[in-house]
């Protein structure tokens, strides 16, 4: 029985008062600025005005140069090193003043999702964003392609400071660029053919209506017999209602609409699969181009790293599996179906919901940082002592949580709403390591702190982590807490080991087996329906009595014209950041220096580099990954114990 765990005691931090209840704080965005209407938003504004306009009018001296740019003698091109020196300097200017103007006015509209200035402002940067863009393109592509002695001395100018890992990275894959002419008739050619598949894919599934029959949603109005019209982001949302009868009938509803368009779909997949094959040969003039190059370099990795990691993943699908058994255990059926995957913590009726006022929950999340390093304890205390955390539960907020970085003060901030579950602590546990990361890239040139995907989790995962055993370890001496609130996070873990082991692998197994199929010729949506079937058949067993073998059609990650393969980042991103944990124990305490050292250089350094570096491991030993397969391993247990304390 969960009675028999002890329960939590009275401690300093404990609530007691409703006023203490209400006391979640706000963030206070002034010091970045006073309002849209400062003087020093204004002024900002028009400084990047003009710095894009110089860059403009610097870009065609670049341009001018890049049909010759592989004999590009330094010493006989002081005025066009002259000219790079000034785009380093404005490129740096733009990044902190024209990143901070965006960051408060997204920050703005967060918290009031009303504010018509903040829509206005958004609209305007997006222009002057593109703007700014098209002007910096002939300059990296100058860089990337200039010979080896104009490289080097465009890197020693002192503008140039920061430079190097992104000028050595665009340099690294230059063999995939073609001459000049081709670049621009892609370049020309992708607005309506590439991404304008992207484009109609969204218009479909912004537009197609869903007809609902079902119970009424929790908290709805009940639906009349004949049903009701939804759309399909709504639809995607009721796969989330704690009612199974709801999601049930959400996923019909659902898999019709987007049948209804599965020629369009499948033509969407087959064009913009086909239209990067072909790319990909035009592109492999010098060497063999694969249809996963663009993704791991993107994301600064290797093939065989992607591979024993894929590998252990395999391995570890039997783990996957058993969360999906506990929580069909949990919620009293012989198997979920795939419109249960989603669904949050069933309610069990002798747990209690403990809730947690922000005082509370907040030194839990200070006390896991600081058992880690008490310097890390220290600046989540100033994060919210300088009121850069945003918690407060208002009507006008957007849902969600994220962390976000001033550029110009280098300063970090949180967002969320507070409302007292436990998984609100670990949302805020999660949101400020991002913010933790962000510190510690605060004293780096600008251009050495942009992290790929794949290492973007690594800190907010890693304090979740932190936060499991930290409250666990309380348990352990008599403090802890167990509750309804325990039972949501064992759960979300089991749903992660499951997502992670289970449905990214999915994802990834499916569109690279599109891409090997679509080199012989576009596949027809029946064809497309039996290539998901057996993918989730092979990956879910019988785990499941109902597969989602739609599922080509409806995630959208499929059909992102700016990325491919945008699955096994989040695989990789989850086990990177438990393999970092893991190798607490070992480092003892030189574990936080190497840690921080570690999350300092993410925007600087390639992946196995930074992992060889500063933890010792080889990302292409599947040692390293299993140690990450054992955390979960833990947890999974962790939610199995629970399950059985509740006599499931
Ligand atoms: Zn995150």
């Amino acid at each position: 029985m969960l009675g028999s765990f002890p329960m939590s005691q009275h401690t300093d931090t404990e609530c007691s008062s409703m006023e203490e209840r209400l006391a979640v704080p706000g963030w206070d965005l002034t010091p970045e600025y006073l309002s849209f209407d400062a003087p020093a938003f204004a002024a900002d504004l028009e400084r990047v005005r003009e710095l894009a306009a110089e860059l403009e009018s610097l870009a065609p001296c670049a341009a001018a140069a890049l049909p010759h740019a592989a004999d590009l003698d330094p010493e006989r091109e002081p005025e066009l090193l002259a000219v790079l020196a000034r785009s380093f300097a404005i490129g740096d200017e733009i990044d902190a003043r024209f990143g901070s103007l965006r960051v408060y006015t997204n920050c703005t509209a967060s918290v009031d999702g009303g504010n018509a200035r903040a829509k206005e402002l958004r609209g305007l940067f997006s222009t002057l964003g593109a703007r700014i863009d098209q002007a910096e393109s002939a300059f990296s592509l100058l860089l990337a392609r200039a010979s080896e002695p104009f490289a080097r001395a465009a890197l020693a100018l002192p503008e140039a400071a920061g430079q190097g890992f992104r000028v050595a990275q665009a340099r690294k894959y230059r063999d995939r660029l073609l001459e000049l002419p081709e670049e621009k008739i892609i370049a020309a050619l992708s607005p309506d053919g590439k991404d304008a598949w992207g484009r109609l894919y969204d218009a479909i599934t912004g537009t197609a209506k869903a007809l609902y029959r079902g119970p009424a949603p929790s908290g709805e109005a009940p639906v009349p017999p004949e049903g009701r019209e939804i759309g399909l982001s709504e639809a995607a949302s009721l796969l989330r209602d704690p009612d199974r009868n709801v999601r049930a009938a959400a996923y019909r509803a659902q898999s019709e609409a987007f049948r209804v368009h599965e020629e369009s779909l499948a033509a969407i997949l087959n064009s913009l699969s086909g239209f990067r094959l072909a790319e990909y040969e035009a592109r492999s003039r010098r060497a063999a181009l694969h249809f996963l190059d663009e993704a791991l370099a993107a994301n600064r990795m290797r093939r065989d790293t992607l591979e024993t990691m894929l590998g252990v993943v395999a391995e570890s699908r039997e783990l996957g599996r058993r969360a999906l058994q506990l929580q069909a255990r949990l919620m009293g059926l012989p198997r979920l179906s795939c419109y249960d995957t989603l669904a949050p913590a069933p309610h069990v009726a002798d747990l209690e919901p403990r809730s947690y006022c922000f005082d509370e929950g907040f030194e839990l999340v200070r006390g896991a940082y600081a058992a880690i390093d008490p310097a890390m304890g220290d600046f989540v205390r100033e994060m919210r002592d300088a009121s850069r955390i945003e918690a407060r539960v208002l009507p006008t907020k957007r849902p969600g949580a994220y962390c976000t970085r001033f550029p110009k003060s280098r300063t970090p901030y949180v967002f969320l709403t507070y409302r007292g579950a436990l998984s609100d602590v670990f949302t805020l546990a999660h949101e400020l390591g991002h913010a933790y990361h962000g510190r510690l890239l605060a004293s780096l040139p600008l251009a050495e702190t942009a992290y790929p995907m794949n290492l973007a989790e690594t800190a907010s995962t890693f304090a979740e982590t932190a936060l499991a055993d930290y409250l666990d370890a309380q348990r352990g001496e008599g403090v802890g807490v167990v509750d309804a609130g325990l039972l949501e996070v064992a759960w979300a873990d089991a749903q992660d080991a499951a997502t992670f082991l289970v449905n990214i692998p999915a994802r990834f197994a499916f569109e690279k087996a599109l891409y090997e199929r679509r080199v012989a010729g576009p596949l027809s949506p029946g064809s497309l329906t039996a290539l998901m079937a057996e993918t989730m058949r092979e990956h879910y067993g019988d785990t499941l009595d109902v597969y989602d073998e739609g599922f080509w059609r409806s995630k959208l990650h499929f059909y992102m014209s700016g990325l491919t393969f945008y699955n096994f980042p989040y695989t990789f991103g989850y086990l990177f950041s438990l393999g970092v944990y893991a190798r607490r124990a070992e480092l003892g305490k030189g574990f936080h220096a190497a840690y921080a050292a570690l999350l300092r250089d993410t925007g600087r350094m390639e992946t196995e580099d930074l992992a060889k570096k500063h933890l010792g491991v080889d990302l292409a030993n599947p040692d390293f990954w299993r140690a990450s397969v054992e955390i979960v391993r833990g947890k999974v247990a962790r939610f199995e114990s629970l399950v059985a304390s509740l006599g499931r």
